[in-house]
């Protein structure tokens, strides 16, 4: 079931990233602790009462040099086009202003779940004057104080309150779905169309509020595949449609719902930020991965060019070095036939289970090889280990303390099961519990 999406609109210094902050809490993202992967607050994950929804915070997305107002306008129009709820935030202590009005006119003309919240009301006392936003239409209004935390539990109430309750039937457990991302122009909906090109295809419209890919499914040698494909869907002549950061949105919409992810790039251009960004988001999402390298036709090569270019997105993309490397084109159909049995691949080790005594062996040998850690003179212990769950491969580690597993001994350990298990592919993880 892909996760509701809820967006934060407002125009600037109402408090938009305070209370996107309040929301995503403390989260710690993986994706962070990796050099080079730097990540923007504009896309975030929150909690409330057993829903687990997105987060995004428009005011965060650059929309270029435009006037205030068209900003203010293209980041409501994200809003109503992405997401399942709107929380659209005013400055308690300004009143009502004429941005705001333009903003709650869009608003209600879109017919979304709309939640008003007027912020800055630091003082309880003073919630009565959060009731003169009434008269913007936009249903009552929600009195927080997001520097101070108050009210963000009525507010996100309402906000669950609004989510779609229809369980969206997904696909069966062994259907692969799988999305191809990247930035516009790498050749994604070409290759899309090669493989599909290929194959006697069902196409079917996910026509939920938000869910606007075109999914296609076709069956290949006896395995049924999805392709989730949001870049024939792209709303074109939509100003902000050029915007990297949206094309990032779409993208994540896409890797919620796919098992494999195929990170595209571009021969020609080779990697930027954007590129690392996204794999980062497929990584933390806890999909397989494969990294496509597309136009391989367009490149002049010599023996080494290969070799070149996979040690640069080795050393670029170190988070992901599980994810396998395939250089492709979709002009000259080259290696394309090398794409769907890797996606099998991948989601095969993807949902793989191993042996709890195979498992604990392999744990053992790798603390022999190299003993746990002392840290503040205490010294790690690691009582077993166990696989409790797939897709991805999650490994819980039963230990003395928790907070004596670092990042490092973690790795090891990471690389230790997959020289045993393989997981080609795929994100695994290791979580440390205590043993009581
Ligand atoms: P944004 O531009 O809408 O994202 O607004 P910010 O979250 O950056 O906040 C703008 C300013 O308002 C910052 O100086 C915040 O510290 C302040 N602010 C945010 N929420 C509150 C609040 O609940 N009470 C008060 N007094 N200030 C707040
Ligand atoms: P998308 O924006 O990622 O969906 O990219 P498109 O599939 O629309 O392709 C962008 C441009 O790159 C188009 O002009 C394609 O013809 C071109 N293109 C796509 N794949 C290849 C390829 O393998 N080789 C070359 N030379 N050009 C390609």
């Amino acid at each position: 079931m892909p996760k509701p999406v809820v967006a934060i609109v407002g125009r600037p210094n109402v408090g938009k990233s305070t209370i996107f902050n309040r929301i995503i809490g403390e989260r710690i993202s993986i994706v962070e602790d990796m050099p080079g992967v730097t990540r923007d607050r504009i896309y975030g994950t929150g909690d409330w009462l057993n829903h687990t929804f997105h987060l995004i915070d428009t005011g965060g997305i650059d929309i270029g040099d435009e006037p205030l107002l068209v900003q203010i306008r293209q980041q409501a129009e994200i809003a109503i086009d992405e997401a399942d709820v709107i929380i659209f935030v005013v400055n308690g202590r300004d009143g009502i202003t004429s941005a705001d009005e333009e903003i709650a006119k869009l608003l209600f003309r879109s017919k979304k779940p709309v939640v008003l919240v007027v912020n800055k009301i630091d003082n309880f006392e003073k919630r009565n004057e959060a009731y003169e936003f009434y008269s913007l239409g936009m249903g009552e209004p929600i009195p927080v104080s997001g520097s101070h935390g108050l009210g963000v539990g009525d507010m996100l109430d309402e906000v669950v309150s609004h989510f779609p309750t229809i369980d969206l039937e997904e696909y069966d457990e062994n259907v692969i779905c799988f999305s191809l991302i990247g930035r516009p122009n790498v050749g994604k909906s070409s290759l899309v169309n090669s493989i599909l090109g290929r194959e006697r295809v069902i196409v079917s419209n996910i026509a939920g509020t938000t869910r606007d890919a075109i999914d296609s499914s076709f069956e290949k040698e006896g395995q049924e595949y999805v392709i989730i494909d949001t870049a024939g869907m792209r709303k074109r002549g939509k100003v902000y449609e050029t915007t990297e950061k949206y094309s990032v949105l779409r993208a994540l919409r896409a890797i919620e719902r796919s098992d494999v992810v195929l990170v595209i790039l571009n021969a020609e251009e080779g990697i930027i930020e954007q590129d690392k960004k996204i794999a980062g988001y497929a990584h933390e999402a806890g999909r397989a991965l494969i990294i496509v390298v597309n136009k391989w036709d367009a490149i002049e090569k010599d023996e080494r060019t290969m070799q070149q270019f996979e040690a640069k997105i080795r050393d670029e993309f170190q988070f992901i070095s599980y994810a396998p490397i395939l250089f492709v084109s979709a002009h000259t159909k080259q290696r394309l036939n090398a794409i769907l049995p890797m996606i099998q691949t991948v989601a095969e080790n993807h949902a793989l289970r191993v042996k709890t005594n195979v498992l604990n062996d392999v744990i053992m040998d790798a603390i022999a090889m190299n003993p746990t850690p002392t840290i503040k003179g205490k010294r790690l212990k690691i009582n077993y280990a166990t696989q409790v769950s797939v897709k991805p491969p999650t490994f819980v580690v039963f230990v003395n303390d928790p907070e004596l597993l670092h990042f490092s001994y973690k790795r090891f350990l990471e690389n230790r099961i997959r020289d045993t298990f393989g997981f080609k592919g795929t994100p695994i993880r290791i979580i440390a519990r205590k043993k009581n």
